[in-house]
């Protein structure tokens, strides 16, 4: 059975399964780890699938495929949201949504809550509410041994601390159940996009908007080809978590640029998370490199990033898909959460971003990858120039947009490595679950 995940990266060709389970409750799942493990069978667990270094697919193993275990409930009384292991943020949004709640999710509504969540997650409401981590209340695991645990602040306290940024490595997670809030209101957001000469005063007013934070704002750059064939483009999209009157206040300073395109408008939170869907699709070939900056982003270092890429993505048209993303996220909840208090180690004022690579044709995987590499490379190059007290590779690296086998990928877990060993040691120790940046139990 060929049953492919949503891309490639250099670590993993395409891989070929030697068997697929859609388990539908909890202890289907620890049937099949037992019986994989019975028979020396390297397994792997997908959720959402949208790994694109092939970290839920495993070839010849065994696929724990968790997309029929989707459900999702929400208590109205205590605002939770309980999802189950293979739901996307499609369901929980839309599930919050019918009853006037949110949850801190992923902004591309068909990313898992499975990889996001155990990574540590940043969505529109970050700023606000912190990451989806610090808004996990707890989740039910099938570990290696087949039993299944409750992991919470009262239960099973270290394996809640591991999950909570580092999950992938410890067993697999039938449901989370999170913090929701409020949002019966819509919220002020949409797409605002700029021709490649205002790209100096469009990184101005993004950086105007970390340097002046609200909690309730946020915006995503995005270097890119026009949908229309038209050529270069920086696009962005505005999200502010209030009324109209102070979001068309808050984004004066991008308006005024005479913006091409400006769907600024009220819509409901669920949808805004929908606005990156037509171009954020499974499949083709990618590379999808984590890079990280700090505020404020020089706009020359911008243009120079920003030409390059051009050049590279219009010297084949099958790169015309491809895109350079900025997130621009106000970090302060963030940073309230001690380091110590979860897994999770890229907290810090550095902002994130993606090299975006995506294309058809196999023969170019090299070439592509090669170049995507050499960007990121840049983008290390350049934040090592702005710490004054090491390197980059002294910031750890956000463990979700970090594939394994990025070249700059050198510090995932920071100083929680120590302590992450031991519960590895204790929960999994055959390090069943290794596909994701496997804590080794050996110092
Ligand atoms: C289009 C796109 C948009 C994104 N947007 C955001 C964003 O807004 N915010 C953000 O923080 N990140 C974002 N990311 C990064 C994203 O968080 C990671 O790629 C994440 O790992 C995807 O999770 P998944 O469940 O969809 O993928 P999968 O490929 O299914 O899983 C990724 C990893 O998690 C493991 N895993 C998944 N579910 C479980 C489970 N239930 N139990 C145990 N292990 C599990 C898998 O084994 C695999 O190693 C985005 C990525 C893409 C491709």
């Amino acid at each position: 059975m060929r049953y492919a995940t949503s891309g490639t990266e250099e670590t993993q060709t395409d891989t070929l399964q030697g068997v697929v389970v859609q388990p539908t409750q909890a202890s289907e799942v620890s049937i099949a780890l037992l019986w994989a493990q019975e028979n020396a069978i390297d397994v792997a667990v997908k959720g959402g699938g949208h790994s694109t270094a092939g970290t839920s697919s495993s070839d010849g193993g065994l696929v724990i495929d968790l997309s029929r275990m989707n459900g999702v409930t929400v208590d109205t009384t205590q605002k939770t949201i309980t999802a189950q292991g293979g739901a996307t943020w499609k369901e929980v949004d839309e599930a919050g949504a019918a009853q006037g709640l949110a949850a801190v999710g992923g902004t591309v509504n068909h990313t898992g809550v499975g990889g996001l969540t155990l990574g540590g997650g940043y969505g529109w409401l970050s700023g606000e509410y912190g990451l989806t981590i610090d808004n996990l209340l707890s989740a039910t695991v099938v570990l290696a041994d087949g039993r299944i645990v409750t992991a919470s602040k009262s239960q099973n306290e270290d394996l809640f601390w591991g999950l909570r940024g580092a999950g992938y490595n410890f067993g697999v997670v039938v449901d989370f159940t999170y913090q929701a809030y409020d949002q019966k209101e819509p919220v002020f957001s949409g797409l605002l996009g700029y021709t490649p000469d205002k790209l100096e005063e469009v990184m101005g007013a993004l950086n105007e908007s970390l340097a002046q934070p609200d909690s309730r704002l946020g915006a995503m750059c995005f270097f890119a080809l026009a949908p229309d064939g038209s050529g270069p483009m920086i696009m962005v999209i505005g999200f502010f978590n209030g009324s109209r009157e102070e979001g068309e206040s808050k984004f004066a300073g991008f308006t005024a640029l005479q913006p091409i395109v400006n769907t600024l408008d009220m819509i409901p939170y669920s949808l805004v998370n929908t606005l990156q869907n037509p171009q954020a699709t499974y499949g083709d070939r990618k590379a999808f490199k984590g890079i990280f900056y700090q505020p404020p982003l020089d706009p020359l270092f911008a243009r120079t990033i920003f030409n390059d890429f051009m050049v590279k993505i219009q010297s084949d048209p099958d790169l015309a898909a491809s895109a350079i993303i900025l997130e621009f996220t106000d970090m302060r909840k963030i940073c309230e959460v001690p380091l110590s208090s979860t897994a999770f180690a890229s907290r810090n004022i550095y902002q994130n971003g993606i090299v975006h690579l995506r294309w058809t044709d196999a023969t170019k995987d090299l070439e592509h990858r090669a170049w995507a590499r050499e960007a990121q490379a840049k983008w290390k190059a350049e934040l090592d120039a702005a710490i004054k007290d090491g390197d980059e590779s002294s910031v750890p690296q956000y463990i979700n947009y970090a594939e394994p086998g990025d070249s700059v990928v050198s510090n995932i877990y920071g100083e929680n490595i120590d302590r992450l060993r031991d519960v590895k040691i204790k929960y999994d120790p055959n390090n069943v679950f290794h596909k994701m940046h496997p804590i080794s139990t050996s110092k």
